[in-house]
């Protein structure tokens, strides 16, 4: 079986041809500048990249450009269409509407449209993607796979906020989290690794890149998570402020003289790592600039690492006790000083880094960084969730 996984976003698209059978991805890409002038593909096959101009207009030209390299002679990986089985479509939010992964139908699309307003930046782009793949691919099977998925199994306490209950029913205020498809697979993988049952681990997992979020995951499923309504909430991030008294922001908005729109532009891209460093959003950026002595950068790093370390003990707590972190992502799998700094100091709880191990390179497996003492297992595990999607989704069409 071969599963086509689609990414789309509002001017780029990334797809993964992935096999079933080897759970490889055996083609993959990235369609860049949709609907902007200097259109590109990078199309990545049988152990070579290629990159092709062209101009994209919409999401379906995009679509169409891929389909034509996927089963080109020369750059391609099969012989027609009707080798790809199905597809599946990563979408963001699923608000309480959908709890799982969804067959697209005429149906389920209608009400995948009435909650653009929950992901403006995120949903309406998949739907583009959707229907492209629907007017191109035309009867092929294809599932929607929610990032929110996996925090579906969160208790009402959990996820509620303190406001009137009814603004809760009447407008779906509430924690939905994020990046569900990499805690539910790191979380699966680290019971795989430690041999065990998911059923009896407690874990947490650690999301560190661009965006980052920490989820409490017990007996395989997630009670708890650092993100909420939207993805600005938790840790600080790249450019996001994370989570900040909102009568601060109010202030901060009237000081700055912004309207609400500006304001929130102000908080998802020009705060977090950006903000506090002056330097870069990007932890390499500002791990180099600290190492020079740039006290911003280690301001930065700092307030990272402290808000990370308290999600990890809130989150020890919440799951009365911890057998296994997980780092991920780009961050989490590539900066040793910032997985010692959200570790640091915590062997009182059961938590030892053993630091030559935590300081070996990425050789994409997975890697046991705790000491061989430590009561609680610390492991590195690269994030796959193309393949997440492709399973998701061979699972819906095949029920
Ligand atoms: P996104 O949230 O956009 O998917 P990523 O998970 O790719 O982000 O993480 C991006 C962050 O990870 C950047 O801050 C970058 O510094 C860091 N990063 C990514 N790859 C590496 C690497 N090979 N070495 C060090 N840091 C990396």
């Amino acid at each position: 079986m071969k599963i086509l996984v689609i990414n789309a976003g509002s001017s780029s698209l990334k797809y993964q041809l992935i096999d079933m059978q080897t759970e490889e991805a055996i083609a993959k890409g990235t369609c860049e500048r949709i609907g902007i002038a200097g259109g590109k593909l990078t199309h990545k096959a049988r152990g070579e990249s290629f990159v092709f101009e062209k101009e994209m207009e919409s999401h379906t030209d995009a679509i169409a450009l891929v389909l034509e390299k996927l089963t080109d002679k020369k750059v391609g990986v099969v012989k027609s269409m009707d080798e790809i089985d199905a597809v599946g479509h990563r979408v963001v939010a699923s608000g309480e509407e959908f709890t799982k992964t969804t067959l697209v139908t005429d149906e389920t699309m209608k009400v995948l449209e009435t909650l653009s307003e929950l992901a403006p930046l995120h949903n309406p782009p998949a739907i583009l993607g959707i229907n492209a793949c629907r007017a191109v691919m035309k009867g092929k099977k294809m599932a929607m796979v929610f990032d929110t998925s996996f925090h579906a199994t969160m208790p009402d306490y959990a996820y509620m906020y303190g406001i009137d209950y009814d603004d809760y029913k009447q407008h779906k205020v509430r924690k939905y989290g994020f990046h569900g498809t990499s805690h539910a697979f790191v979380s699966g993988e680290a019971a795989k690794y430690l041999g065990k049952n998911p059923a009896d681990l407690r874990i947490i997992t650690c999301h560190l890149g661009n965006g980052s979020s920490i989820s409490a995951v017990k007996g395989g499923k997630c009670i708890d998570t650092s993100m909420g309504f939207t993805p600005l909430a938790g840790v600080p991030m790249g450019t996001r402020s994370g989570d900040i008294d909102c009568a601060a922001a109010e202030f901060l908005f009237r000081k700055k003289g912004l309207g609400m729109q500006e304001g929130m532009n102000y908080l998802n891209k020009k705060c977090g790592m950006l903000g506090l460093s002056g330097v870069s959003s990007d932890f390499r950026d500002l791990t180099a600039a600290c190492k020079e002595g740039n006290d911003r950068a280690r301001l930065a790093l700092d307030c990272f690492a402290y808000a990370c370390k308290k999600y990890v003990g809130a989150y020890m707590v919440a799951l009365g006790g911890l057998d296994c972190v997980v780092f991920t992502a780009g961050v989490g799998e590539n900066t040793p000083s910032v997985r010692a700094a959200v570790l640091s100091d915590m062997q009182a709880f059961g938590i030892v880094l053993d630091e030559t191990e935590n300081n070996r390179g990425n050789d994409g497996t997975i890697r046991e960084i705790s000491a061989k003492n430590s009561p609680v297992k610390v492991l590195v595990i690269p994030t796959n969730e193309e393949l997440v999607i492709a399973r998701e989704t061979a699972q819906a069409v095949g029920s």
